[in-house]
């Protein structure tokens, strides 16, 4: 039989995804906004549908347009990418009650991992370590909520259960706070998520940001494709990542390892999927689980070749495929710096048209965008505009191979974090490895001042 894959999704990760359906002889459907006729991997997609108008709403994250185009283009399944509707459980479940394979777990999984209160408990009940916090119902009584908090300790950390995107979250540095902060948390929750219930963490003050790459068969089998280090942060948005994560303590990344494997088998987890960790003091702590591809998932596949994307398809189209944790080797350590399209000091978001450009190439460099000379960037969307992905045998050869990559790379015509890219890579903190997720907001950015 041949596979039909509608690709709900734009920019790289829309053709990222049609290269992996081409490879596989899959037939691709690309569909798009009327902002993004220009797109790249629209010219290489066997079938394109506009579904609707630049907002987004109105277009990717319009559910009945989309599958008005699978049914239109009569395809078997929907890759939904990253973003937009990609851990949207509504879509996942209408998907398959239109008769398409959603590409990833089930609505029902989604919907678990969405909730983060039951997501801790999933993972805690794999074995996993959690945030410590108090996760059951908040006491009306004022003084035993003040004493559930004070029992975890300040700092603490509020946090809606149905938060997501670096919302509803609120750090109370004291008591005479935790009141305020709680109602305000849940009245904001209340407004964006519909759902008011909080939860409490503790709040890890210092800690680096380590995940862990997994894949599923949805039948009970699952390996792990290693951990990741995306300390290199700005306000939750990931700038650097890098792989293998270096210098965790072996006992702990054994034992978290296991557990992760541990709670995918038991979930019966399908497709592609990356439990997230704070990492401080030589321990693990989960906060979530995201059920769809990443953005960094290129320097998981530098080190181990293992292509991510096409086994999310070959799971999901139940193609032939083997998924043992004997297979995965893993060799070398690999950087990806992701290029915005925004000013490098102010952050601000650039579009506009890209007047000239120069790729990156060589030994050990991969790059992954669908930007080209003349593109107009839209004002619309994520300001993500290429990664640039290096692997060497190690880490410090890696960034040496990304310095020489973004020397020859160049974007005219509108305003990118290049320069950024190539202030951190040079950092002494950054080289000897010791940055964690609050270093380039409260140190790098503020020295540079
Ligand atoms: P979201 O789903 O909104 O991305 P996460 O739970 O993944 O929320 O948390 C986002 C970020 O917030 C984390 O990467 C981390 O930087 C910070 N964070 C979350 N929980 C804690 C905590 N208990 N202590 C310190 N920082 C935290």
């Amino acid at each position: 039989m041949t596979h039909k894959v509608l690709i709900a999704n734009r920019g790289e990760i829309a053709l990222r995804a049609l290269r992996a359906c081409k490879e596989l002889g899959i037939l691709t459907v690309a569909v798009y906004s009327s902002a993004d006729k220009e797109l790249k991997h629209l010219r290489f997609a066997d079938e394109s549908v506009c579904i609707g108008p630049a907002q987004p709403l109105n277009s990717y994250l319009n559910i009945p347009a989309i599958l008005s185009a699978a049914e239109l283009t009569e395809v078997n399944a929907i890759y939904p990418g990253y973003g937009f509707l990609a851990e949207d459980a509504d879509f996942a479940e209408k998907c398959e009650k239109s008769g398409f394979k959603f590409i990833g777990p089930s609505a029902e999984i989604i919907r678990q991992m969405g909730d983060k209160i039951t997501a801790k408990y999933l993972a805690e009940s794999a074995g996993i370590q959690t945030v410590p916090g108090y996760k059951e119902d908040i006491p009306e009584d004022e003084d035993s909520f003040k004493k559930i908090a004070a029992d975890i300790g300040y700092p603490i950390m509020i946090k809606a259960t149905a938060g997501g995107g670096g919302r509803g979250m609120r750090i109370v540095k004291s008591e005479n706070e935790l009141i305020s902060s709680a109602q305000i948390t849940m009245q904001e929750a209340k407004n964006a998520f519909g759902n008011e219930k909080i939860y409490l963490e503790k709040f890890i003050e210092n800690p680096r940001h380590v995940e862990i790459q997994v894949v599923g068969d949805g039948k009970g089998n699952a390996i792990h494709l290693g951990t990741r280090d995306c300390s290199m942060q700005r306000r939750h948005q990931k700038i650097i990542e890098e792989a293998p994560a270096l210098n965790l303590n072996e006992d702990s990344l054994n034992e978290t390892l296991d557990a992760c494997i541990n709670l995918c088998k038991k979930i019966k987890y399908e497709g592609a999927g990356t439990l997230e960790f704070l990492y401080e003091n030589n321990e693990f702590y989960f906060i979530e689980m995201n059920t769809r591809i990443q953005v960094e998932h290129p320097v998981t596949e530098m080190i181990t070749g293992y292509d991510i994307v096409k086994a999310q398809l070959r799971i999901a189209l139940g193609m032939k495929m083997t998924l043992e944790q004997k297979n995965i080797n893993f060799k070398g350590h690999a950087i990806e710096c992701r290029i915005n399209a925004e000013d490098p000091e102010t952050f601000q978001p650039s579009p506009g048209q890209i007047t000239k450009m120069h790729i990156p190439g060589g030994f050990g460099i991969r790059y992954d965008s669908h930007i080209y000379g003349g593109y107009i960037v839209p004002p619309y969307y994520d300001s993500l505009l290429s990664k640039i992905i290096t692997l060497a045998n190690h880490r410090e050869s890696a960034i040496k191979r990304m310095l020489s990559a973004l020397d020859e790379f160049f974007i005219d015509g509108i305003k990118t974090n290049h320069s950024l890219h190539q202030e951190l890579l040079v950092d002494e903190t950054f080289v000897k490895n010791k940055h964690t997720i609050n270093y380039l907001e409260n140190e790098f950015l503020k020295n540079e001042k």
